[in-house]
């Protein structure tokens, strides 16, 4: 489907991304509540007990696309502060606010910032019990690369867990969701940002998403096992998890 708005090339989707996330990454969680009517921090909690991070200190998780540390902070905070979390971000923007956030949250030393892209992850392979990544695949240009970044990072039976945006299957919801989307989301970015056409964009890539059966066998081509998924809201949200056995 069309919706009027111009074609992002690939090469070009990346630093799209980059200059929307740079321009509200002060404001980004505001914008968040504001967007979401505060839905996420509903699918965050429940994202964070599916993971069920284990109560010890060696328990290392890395969260990608990680921005303000929304996840991370969760799953330190789930694990009674043992729990070790690398937040990583291609966005220093974003990953600067992350930090303040985390020293007021007296959190800093469970965390570890990383300025990075997910499809070329600093990491050996087997590093981490689990991998995160929360509205942000949908982001990344070569979601299979990410995919397979994610699998060899991973331990054996280390777990990956991605919440995204995706299909809506409810009727009357899906009409509503679309109004709210097309017209509320990018004037929201205008009136905060002082341009509409980055959220325009935003939203285009939800709509460009794989839905949750395509999605899933992506997960189960890059290797991974007993692959299900979840959803939140009628589908707004989906999370899906996979297991490196
Ligand atoms: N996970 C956080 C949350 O749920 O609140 C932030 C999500 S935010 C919608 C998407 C994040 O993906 C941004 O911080 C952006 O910089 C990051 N991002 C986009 N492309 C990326 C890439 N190729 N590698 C790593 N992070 C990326």
């Amino acid at each position: 489907t069309s919706y009027g708005f111009r074609e992002v090339p690939d090469g070009q989707k990346q630093g799209l991304v980059n200059q929307v996330f740079h321009k509200v990454a002060k404001r980004y969680d505001i914008m968040n509540d504001v967007m979401s009517m505060g839905m996420h921090r509903a699918w965050k909690d429940a994202m964070i007990s599916a993971l069920n991070p284990r109560k010890e200190p060696g328990y290392k998780v890395l969260d990608v696309a990680g921005g303000t540390g929304d996840i991370a902070f969760r799953i330190v905070e789930a694990s009674g502060r043992q729990a070790h979390a690398t937040v990583l971000d291609i966005n220093g923007s974003m990953l600067g606010v992350g930090a303040e956030r985390a020293e007021k949250k007296k959190l800093s030393g469970n965390l570890t910032f990383v300025e990075a892209n997910a499809e070329e992850l600093p990491f050996e392979a087997g590093s981490f019990d689990a991998y995160t990544i929360a509205f942000g695949i949908r982001n990344v240009p070569r979601i299979d690369v990410a995919l397979s970044e994610a699998y060899r990072v991973l331990k054996r039976g280390g777990r990956l867990l991605v919440l995204e945006f995706s299909e809506v299957d409810m009727p009357l919801l899906d009409k509503i969701y679309d109004a709210w989307s097309f017209n509320a989301i990018p004037q929201f970015g205008k009136a905060i940002t002082g341009d509409a056409e980055p959220y325009q964009y935003l939203v285009e890539s939800i709509r460009k998403f794989p839905n949750q059966e395509n999605f899933a066998a992506m997960i189960r081509q890059a290797g991974f096992s007993r692959v299900t998924f979840t959803n939140y809201t009628g589908g707004i949200a989906a999370l899906h998890s996979g297991w490196k056995l």
